[in-house]
């Protein structure tokens, strides 16, 4: 059974530990801050990389940034992450076999081989997180497109200049659908020092005002999945990330269905919480490496 030290990286924080080739965790996972600088990331990756490094076949890395169909670097820009870091030498950090993946292409994998989507064949999974990313399953593989960028929810969703959103583009897609536009609609339906996290105990409590803030943002995200849904013609669209617990599952796939012109899809919530990215990567790695040995 080959071994996998694998590695989620967010602006916020670096989770790892070492998995088998099903992605099954073989100690428990270790989260740390990340650190402030690009070179402090990459000194950290290098000292777990060092002290691992014997134990496993490889090391998989999922990161936030689009990733070059090669698995090598990073090709975006990646705003939450310091200076620096999207040009770091990932494949410098060891002697063994590394992959570095997309985190929602990731995240994706693991849903497709271990969870909600497994079993179909076209699949997409949109992480609704701080910011949306998507991965998409077309025939069973993921889909890179030709630099390795496809997937990126990245799109004017709107006229006028209301929301700035971190690709640069006013009253893009990630500003109407993500976390952080559930604390815009929180603040515009409710009141200025209102964030997501009121719209939500305010859906409890009967908030009239929080249930208009929650329907405009839920109400975007249903046209995200008619989007996805034409254009992909998927079997199942899953939601993950921390905004995925939130939806009102029975109701979208309803309205959403209703909308699409092409046959219906199922909307699941993500069976993986905090390790999909961790997991789909390393899944990746250990397909390459079968592949690797085969004759
Ligand atoms: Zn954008």
């Amino acid at each position: 059974m080959k071994k996998i030290l694998a590695f989620d990286i967010g602006g916020t924080k670096i989770a790892y530990a070492v998995t088998d080739e099903n992605g099954n965790f073989a100690n428990d996972v270790v989260k740390v801050t990340t650190p402030k600088t690009s070179e402090g990331i990459y000194e950290f990756f290098k000292t777990v990389v060092k002290g691992l490094e014997d134990e496993v076949d490889g090391v998989s890395i999922a990161t936030a940034g689009a990733v070059n169909n090669e698995n090598t670097r990073i090709i975006s820009h990646v705003g939450n992450l310091p200076e620096g870091y999207n040009g770091l030498d990932f494949m410098s950090l060891t002697d063994k076999p590394l992959l570095l993946e997309n985190d929602a292409n990731s995240a994706a994998w693991a849903e497709y081989k271990l969870g909600a989507a497994k079993g179909t064949r076209h699949a997409v999974v949109l992480t609704l997180g701080t910011g949306v990313g998507s991965g998409i399953i077309v025939d069973g593989r993921l889909l890179k497109g030709k630099s390795g960028a496809a997937g990126e929810m990245h799109v004017r969703f709107d006229s006028g200049e209301h929301r700035k959103c971190t690709c640069g583009l006013w009253d893009c897609l990630e500003t109407y659908v993500s976390g952080n536009a559930l604390t815009t609609d929180a603040r515009l339906y409710m009141r200025e020092d209102m964030t997501s996290y009121d719209v939500i105990r305010g859906l409890k409590d009967g908030n009239p005002k929080a249930r208009e803030a929650f329907d405009h943002w839920q109400s975007c995200l249903e046209n995200t999945l008619v989007l996805m849904g034409n254009i992909f013609d998927p079997e199942v669209i899953v939601l993950s990330g921390s905004m995925a617990q939130f939806v009102e599952y029975e109701k979208i796939n309803k309205q959403a269905n209703h909308d699409i012109l092409t046959r219906p899809f199922e909307l699941k919530q993500a069976v993986f919480e905090n390790n999909a990215g961790m997991i789909g990567a390393a899944l990746l790695l250990a397909e390459r490496l079968r592949q690797e040995e085969r004759p």
